[in-house]
């Protein structure tokens, strides 16, 4: 038992009770799933919290953005210390009920992007499908808190038809991300099927997962899962891996698995005040990422969502960041920084201004060197 991180013992007593072998059980993702904490009372047994968490817990308990997280990733909290990275993420805090101007219930504006029930549609060549509103945890600072954990589970069959019908229908839209929701929280049957009927409309040539899973659950990847799903190939995994401490050794192993089955594996991180906003923190993941051959796509700037303004960042946070980092790491460790418009209006990279001055036919630039090189156009 003490192999397995943060399960706590109570835990294993049901396990026996249900004739689980006991050592086997916590590494069960559905077990995971039943034991999951998701009450105050679960949270205090496991962690010391302050009284801004307890109270966050208790409001988080009674309405909004529900708590829930997994034995497995409570295992990597610092039972002692609020200012743990991993604990800022899933351990509510009194912060959420604060309202910070520029605040949106829905800041990507995705409801009034849906062009079928479940589907989101915001650039020309893409769609978004929301497969399920549960996850395996529920990150404080989710974009879709709006909607997540509301116990309306998988998206019924007859939404699933009419996305479908809209995608079939708008054969302009070549790559469609599925999330939610997690959608590897749904059952494995349960989400080849999804993938299957995504993948049999034939203009649509690239299918993303966009997961937590590998971070929170990553027993959940397993070789039925890869099995289930490599059939529908093209299929790209979009894992959001925020902390270097993330990267366990069950983390590494799932991710082994998509990147041996032919899963191009990208990686979003959400830039988060007081978990990831240090170069060096940042730097460690991305590195730790690449050497478990996935790619750092996306830094994200975390969008303005109702209750998290003390988990953002202000914007020349992001750009200070990425200059830090801009030659100092490989290039396939440096991902875009991103600015997710509110209204819904697109994605924005920013970045540091490299031009120092522009004339016709010479432009003057700035190398991470800090030297200043003079480029001119061909005549
Ligand atoms: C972010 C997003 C996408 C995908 O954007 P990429 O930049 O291609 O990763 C597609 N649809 C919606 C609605 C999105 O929010």
């Amino acid at each position: 038992m003490s192999a397995v991180p943060g399960v706590p013992s109570s835990g294993a007593g049901r396990a026996r009770r249900r004739h689980l072998p006991v050592a086997a059980a916590p590494r069960d993702w559905r077990w995971q799933l039943r034991h999951a904490t998701t009450t105050v009372a679960g949270l205090e047994r496991a962690l010391a919290l302050s009284a801004d968490e307890r109270a966050g817990a208790v409001r988080a308990e009674r309405a909004g953005l529900p708590l829930r997280v997994t034995p497995y990733y409570l295992g990597l909290v610092d039972p002692s210390d609020p200012r743990c990275p991993i604990r800022r993420q899933v351990v509510p805090h009194a912060a959420e009920a604060l309202a910070t101007p520029g605040d949106l219930a829905d800041p990507l504006g995705e409801a009034a992007h849906e062009v079928a029930p479940g589907l989101v549609h915001r650039y020309p060549d893409r769609a978004l499908l929301l497969a399920t509103d549960q996850c395996a945890i529920y990150c404080r600072f989710c974009t879709r808190s709006r909607m997540v954990g509301g116990g309306v589970g998988a998206l019924p069959g007859a939404a699933l038809r009419g996305a479908v019908a809209w995608l079939g229908g708008h054969p302009e839209v070549r790559d469609v991300i599925v999330s939610g929701g997690d959608p590897l929280a749904l059952g494995t049957d349960r989400l080849e099927r999804l993938v299957a009927a995504v993948r049999a409309v034939p203009s649509v040539e690239v299918i993303r997962l966009a997961t937590r899973v590998p971070v929170c659950l990553p027993m959940r990847v397993d070789r039925a899962l890869v099995r289930a799903l490599r059939p529908h190939h093209p299929l790209w995994v979009m894992t959001h891996f925020n902390h270097p401490k993330e990267l366990t050794p069950e983390a590494t192993r799932a991710l082994a698995l998509l990147v041996d089955g032919g899963f191009p594996v990208m990686n979003q991180t959400v830039l988060l005040a007081g978990v990831n906003d240090a170069a060096a923190t940042l730097e460690a993941l991305f590195r730790g990422l690449v050497r478990r051959r996935v790619r750092p796509y996306y830094l994200m700037q975390m969008d303005p969502v109702s209750g998290t303004g003390h988990l953002r960042t202000p914007l020349a946070r992001g750009v200070a960041l990425m200059e830090a980092l801009q030659g100092r790491l490989s290039g396939i460790a440096l991902p875009k920084l991103i600015v997710d418009t509110p209204g819904g209006m697109g994605k924005v990279p920013l970045g540091p201004d490299y031009v120092v001055a522009r004339a016709p036919g010479r432009t003057r630039l700035r190398t991470h060197r800090g030297v200043e090189v003079e480029y001119l156009d061909p005549a």
